[in-house]
């Protein structure tokens, strides 16, 4: 077990990504409950451009909250928005993780906010999920693309530090949907294996990524809110996961 913590809301289906409309509500609900901040004075937005292979990655420093336009022309394109929460007591938010332990001091708590989507699929592998046993397409070809390959085959495609399986096939074009695929979910407390479909592999996901800021050493969830705010605005299922690292 690492010594950082990373947590994850994922949609299911896994096949699931926002239309922009949505998007831009989710991010003004978010603000307006204050899981967001209003003002970004150390936000980023950081896109990777898949067929760009002398440019590793934009940065862009943003000043305001993406318009809906600017998140039509970004959804097609590997991007990682992440708002840096250097000091939580800096900003007037709500905390997005439960529970606190008493030797915690919330005002010192640090965290990113990332919501990241790919138009392919972003194949993590967190805490006590296996990798699926075959990632190819019906045709026999390939569809991962290995992050060890990444530097090679698509230099800029490294932005989520993660294995990418394609959405559509090389070979034949067919689109691949990851969503019933059978990912083994172990309980590390208990030792139960479970069967989740599409493991904690997506195309679109919330995370709150702690680094060694984590709030407690038991089992954290987000905020009930927070997973009713995504479900309801994206109109979908959802499924949380931890990696610690
Ligand atoms: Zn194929």
């Amino acid at each position: 077990m690492g010594v950082e913590y990373r947590h994850f809301l994922l949609p299911r289906p896994n096949r699931f990504l926002p239309t922009a409309a949505q998007l831009e509500t989710f991010l003004k609900r978010m603000i307006d409950a204050r899981w967001l901040p209003v003002e970004l004075p150390s936000s980023e937005v950081n896109r990777s451009y898949r067929f760009r292979a002398h440019r590793a990655r934009e940065h862009l420093a943003l000043d305001a909250m993406p318009s809906a336009a600017s998140l039509a022309e970004w959804l097609d394109r590997d991007t990682k928005l992440v708002w840096s929460i250097g000091q939580f007591s800096h900003f007037s938010l709500n905390y997005p993780l439960t529970p606190l332990d008493r030797w915690q001091n919330l005002d010192e708590m640090y965290y990113d906010m990332v919501i990241e989507w790919s138009p392919d699929y972003i194949y993590r592998l967190p805490d006590g999920i296996d990798p699926f046993d075959r990632v190819v397409c019906p045709c026999g070809a390939s569809l991962e693309i290995d992050d060890s390959e990444l530097h090679i085959e698509e230099p800029v495609r490294d932005l989520f530090y993660t294995s990418i399986i394609r959405a559509s096939c090389p070979a034949c074009g067919r689109q691949a949907d990851v969503s019933d695929w059978p990912a083994v979910v172990r309980d590390d407390k208990t030792g139960i294996l479970n069967v989740v479909p599409g493991g904690a592999t997506s195309r679109f996901s919330l995370i709150v990524d702690c680094g060694k800021g984590y709030p407690s050493s038991n089992r954290m969830e987000l905020k009930p809110e927070i997973v009713a705010l995504f479900r309801e605005t994206f109109g979908c299922d959802s499924y949380e996961c931890i990696e610690y690292y």
